[in-house]
């Protein structure tokens, strides 16, 4: 997808971007294929293809949510992925990167140098040491393609505040993968509220994203530790 035609497609989702922060994404996609010639980040060799898969396939979250000053966090962020594409769109949105590769989180730092955000904080952590210690804080949960939905759900829940949103996003949900978390769904004092189902332009892909809200405070048993989390699966 060619950058004018991502400008264009973002008109359809209500993003009209600034010429700072359309300059702010071309610097990261290129940030992100040079930096990915020795650091392997990303699958995707070419700025197209960036534009596409990474940036729009972030921006698909708005097909749900609109962000203004809230506070997010993005589990298993990756090269930034959706949080880092958020945190630029939405500048007054608080985006906190989550990762537990520290080569990541180092390419993300060298990243917000490049690109002066203010509202983006790092952590190199695992999802569930920081979800034990940072209860209830987030009105945003974002994650794409780190696990099956219900070792996610243990991960994130916690994180959120009551009546927060827990929106997931995966190329591939099967029905089997949704039904199966209902158990994680129940203990966690969560619920599906909606799922859409779509297909990326330009035969991109097929795409599902969850938005999962939290009903009540979650038990402080979780989450667990990972090797109980993935033993003892809630189910
Ligand atoms: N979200 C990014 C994207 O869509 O491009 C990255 C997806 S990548 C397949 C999964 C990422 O999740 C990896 O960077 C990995 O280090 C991170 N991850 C997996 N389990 C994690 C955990 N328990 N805590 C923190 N990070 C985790």
């Amino acid at each position: 997808m060619k950058e004018n035609e991502f400008l264009n497609e973002l008109t359809k989702l209500n993003i009209n971007l600034t010429t700072e922060q359309e300059e702010k994404l071309k610097i990261y996609a290129e940030f992100l294929l040079t930096y990915n010639e020795h650091t392997n980040l990303t699958a995707i060799k070419n700025i197209d293809e960036v534009y596409l898969k990474h940036f729009y396939d972030s921006l698909t979250i708005s097909k749900i949510v609109t962000f203004t000053n809230e506070s997010l966090l993005d589990i298993g962020t990756g090269a930034g992925f959706p949080g880092l594409v958020l945190a630029i769109v939405y500048p007054n949105l608080q985006v906190t990167l989550l990762d537990s590769n520290n080569k990541k989180i180092k390419f993300l730092q060298e990243c917000l140098t490049k690109l002066n955000l203010s509202n983006v904080t790092l952590i190199n952590k695992r999802a569930e040491d920081y979800a034990k210690i940072n209860r209830e804080k987030f009105d945003f949960v974002t994650s794409r393609a780190v696990a099956e939905l219900r070792i996610l759900l243990e991960l994130g829940i916690p994180t959120l505040k009551v009546n927060g949103h827990f929106l997931v996003m995966k190329a591939n949900l099967t029905l089997e993968e949704k039904n199966n978390s209902l158990v994680a769904l129940k203990e966690l004092s969560s619920k599906i509220n909606s799922t859409i189902e779509f297909s990326l332009p330009n035969n991109g892909g097929f795409r599902t994203i969850l938005d999962i809200i939290k009903t009540n405070k979650t038990k402080s048993i979780y989450p667990r530790t990972y090797d109980k989390i993935k033993k003892k699966i809630l189910k």
